[in-house]
């Protein structure tokens, strides 16, 4: 069998690579360098209970994610020599106000209830670790296996394992999907023309050219210079998402989110809010070098679910719209799809989370 992608960010990149240990042949087609959107740009958290997602089929697809990250990683560690910055540090998502404090202990509660780790840290708990807690901040719910990873480190690594087992075109955009008899058959490029037995369409924020209802949602970042002693772990909160790499070479602060298209560049108004966030998040952070500024687009979609699986045309598969957890979704959605591309097998959540849906 041959399948051919179209888009190679970490869903892309993922489902390429699940694809070639089934032994199926891939080919891969990108518009610039691959991993180097949303992928690129994110902050990389691992964060279910963090972004307080209710009960339901989503919430059991993003844990179900967040169980297979340890071996996803550690198998392409193996197989690429590249860390990939994996780090089970947990979140703790703080509260700046009484009205967060009881939202977030009803999610604690919520969530024990399904087996699932999380507890309260009243403020004085906190100012034991953090001796430059901001003024505002009331206490915050700590979720042990919310996680993170290094996102651009994990799509280099992704990157030189599917270079090295598939047929990959760069800085070719796809301009078309070729049909006969209601199957796909070709994907026509600026240069290329590609028949395959089935198509993949992961294209991200650009998903809307190939038939289906994603939209950008545009996220500015900041990262700053970090020392060991400032923060042990990602501090999430309504102001701004602080992220320590492992190995602190940097702190990644996140993000804006905004509906307005693609418009490129870092605002004022956008990095005023980061920096601002981190400040009332951790004082100390004041006195911090900026070390990089930059932004992206979130592929998101009108009810926040991603899409997953066939629609009109049979043989053409979409694999789009994860929105705000494309990073921690990659393990999940490369399975679901590789299986169902190898043997037919049809996870539930191809079923719910199917393009039909909008029809
Ligand atoms: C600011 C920000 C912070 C985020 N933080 C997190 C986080 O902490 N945790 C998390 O889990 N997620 C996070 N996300 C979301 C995550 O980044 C995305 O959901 C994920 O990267 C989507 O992956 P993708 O492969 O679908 O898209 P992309 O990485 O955008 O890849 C799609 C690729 O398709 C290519 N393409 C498009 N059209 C064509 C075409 N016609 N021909 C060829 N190629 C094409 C594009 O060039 C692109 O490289 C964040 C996103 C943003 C913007």
């Amino acid at each position: 069998m041959h399948v051919v992608i179209i888009g190679g960010g970490v869903i892309g990149l993922s489902i390429a690579r699940a694809l070639i240990k089934l032994d199926i042949k891939v080919s891969l087609i990108e518009k610039n360098r691959v991993g180097r959107s949303a992928s690129w740009v994110a902050g990389g958290m691992l964060a279910p209970q963090s972004e307080g997602l209710k009960e339901g089929s989503f919430l059991d697809f993003c844990l179900e994610s967040r169980n297979l990250y340890k071996d996803f990683v550690e198998k392409l560690e193996k197989d690429t020599g590249i860390e990939t910055g994996y780090w089970q540090c947990g979140i703790l998502k703080l509260a700046f106000s009484e009205e967060e404090k009881k939202e977030l202990q009803e999610d604690i509660n919520r969530y024990k209830k399904l087996g699932l780790k999380a507890k309260w840290l009243d403020r004085e708990e906190l100012e034991k670790i953090y001796k430059n807690l901001g003024e505002e901040v009331l206490g915050g719910a700590l979720y042990e296996d919310d996680a993170q990873v290094d996102n651009r480190k994990l799509v280099l690594a992704l990157e030189e394992f599917v270079k090295r087992n598939a047929d990959v075109y760069e800085f070719e955009k796809v301009k078309e999907i070729k049909t006969e008899n209601g199957k796909f058959k070709a994907v026509v490029g600026e240069n290329v023309y590609i028949e395959a037995d089935k198509c993949v369409v992961s294209a991200g924020a650009w998903s809307m050219d190939f038939g289906v209802d994603v939209f950008p949602l545009k996220g500015e970042m900041v990262a700053l210079d970090i020392e060991k002693e400032d923060i042990d772990r990602v501090l999430y909160s309504s102001r701004a998402y602080l992220i320590p790499r492992k190995n602190y070479h940097r702190l990644v602060v996140g993000a804006t989110q905004e509906d307005v298209g693609f418009k490129d560049g870092n605002t004022l108004k956008g990095t005023m809010q980061l920096l601002t966030g981190a400040r009332d998040t951790l004082k100390i952070l004041e006195d911090k070098n900026i070390q990089e500024l930059w932004f992206g687009y979130r592929p998101a979609t009108k009810d926040e679910l991603p899409i997953l699986g066939e629609a009109d045309i049979e043989n053409l598969i979409y694999a789009t719209g994860h929105h705000r957890n494309g990073i921690l979704l990659a393990p999940i959605t490369a399975k679901v799809i590789s299986e169902y591309i190898y043997s037919g097998k049809e996870s539930r959540y191809l079923k719910e989370f199917s393009p039909l849906r909008f029809k």
